[in-house]
């Protein structure tokens, strides 16, 4: 079944061989996921789990929760990562993480396919409508005004790490009763490093914005992170952030490493992270697309690495990883495979969330639909805040 999806190449096309194949429906691409994941990684389906009794990490008592969020700006296809040929790309995901999660095969996004906009339906939990490339705030109050209004949480506990300039209005909306300064901070590591001087061609492969659109380069305003904090935040001066910027091989290392920095210094509650290597796709070049696949299924684990040998974090933190949403298939005629998102095909709508950690089951799959909109209400439940404008539902199997 799922041999006919993963042996469209993209040469056929090239070739001129016009093949007539079935469209890959999302169950087709659920049962695959579960049944490469069962066989990769040993987790187990429905409400049936791994070894003898289902480990819940238990919340210490004496820590609050916190949630980390992982997105991934573009997402990557199965024939990348979770078929037999793709396994190689992720071995992170499969070995190391996907056994101590409980897994989510069957993410639906109904929203519009841009990555600002998917993001910010992400962080609302309402499909926004939002133009994509414009520096324009959420439509409806994000998970970062909940989470800060309810709770009574200072500025310091909630954080967005972003990967273009484009997203320096996620982390809070205009909406009434919300917004006026009860959102996340937003920290835009290549706006730093720009902003730090850095502007020769040693860091040219830092500094890309998006990958979609050449000239889209909005004027920052509002509430991005200001140069000086480097100091006064993330207790790096301008000449060691440079340095170190130096050894990263790409943008999204350098937002793992600003990410670490704040759990660091500033151990936010609700840290939301938005990776965004892997849409290099939209270049065309194959190579790098996998590449970007291979760093995020490190980092990812790398992440979750720090948060066990921090002190703040280890025992009492949830992660969820999901992309924004899928790529094209093959053989969508209105695409070009891998390269883009437009069609908005089943695979480019039909995607996928890991979560472990604090409070969720271990080596379990569930195939039952979610939406990229359940992610708030799930989040409030969690935390303990109300989402009053999410149109999402809260997930049950993650409480
Ligand atoms: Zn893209």
């Amino acid at each position: 079944m799922f041999d006919s999806l993963i042996d469209r190449k993209p040469a056929e096309k090239r070739a001129g061989r016009e093949v007539s194949r079935p469209r890959v429906s999302a169950a087709q691409l659920v049962r695959s996921r579960r049944d490469f994941l069962r066989a990769a990684a040993g987790v187990a389906a429905g409400t049936v789990f791994l070894g003898p009794s289902p480990r819940v990490h238990a919340q210490p008592v004496s820590k609050r929760r916190k949630v980390i969020v992982v997105t991934f700006g573009g997402g990557a296809r199965d024939q990348e990562t979770f078929s037999p040929e793709g396994q190689e790309n992720i071995p992170h995901m499969l070995t190391e993480l996907a056994p101590q999660s409980s897994f989510f095969t069957h993410v639906s996004n109904q929203g519009i396919l841009g990555h600002y906009v998917a993001t910010a339906s992400l962080a609302t939990g309402v499909y926004e409508t939002l133009n994509n490339f414009a520096a324009v705030p959420p439509d409806h109050p994000t998970v970062f005004e909940y989470f800060r209004k309810d709770l009574r949480r200072p500025s310091s506990d909630a954080w967005v790490v972003a990967p273009s300039n484009g997203f320096n209005r996620i982390g809070e909306s205009d909406c009434r009763n919300y917004g006026g300064g009860l959102g996340a901070r937003v920290v835009l590591p290549k706006h730093l490093l720009s902003a730090a001087g850095a502007g020769s061609a040693d860091y040219a492969h830092l500094l890309r914005d998006n990958y979609e659109s050449p000239l889209y380069a909005p004027q920052l305003a509002g509430g991005e992170f200001e140069l000086q904090q480097l100091e006064t935040i993330l207790k790096l001066s301008v000449d060691d952030f440079k340095a170190h910027a130096m050894t990263l091989s790409s943008p999204d290392e350098l937002s793992v490493y600003i990410a670490r920095r704040l759990m660091q210094q500033e151990s936010p509650s609700l840290l939301w992270i938005t990776l965004h290597d892997m849409d290099v796709a939209h270049s065309g070049a194959y190579s790098l697309y996998i590449e970007g696949i291979q760093r995020t299924d490190r980092l990812c684990a790398e992440l979750w690495k720090a948060v066990q040998a921090d002190p703040e974090y280890a025992g009492n933190t949830t992660m969820l990883v999901l992309p924004d949403f899928g790529r094209d298939a093959d053989e969508d005629a209105g695409g070009n495979g891998f390269q883009h998102h437009r069609t908005g095909d089943v695979a480019s709508r039909t995607t996928w969330m890991m979560a472990l950690g604090s409070g969720v089951r271990q080596g379990v799959v569930h195939d039952r639909q979610v939406q990229s909109i359940d992610v708030v209400p799930t989040l409030g439940a969690m935390l303990g805040f109300s989402p009053a404008q999410s149109q999402g539902k809260a997930i049950p199997e993650l409480l």
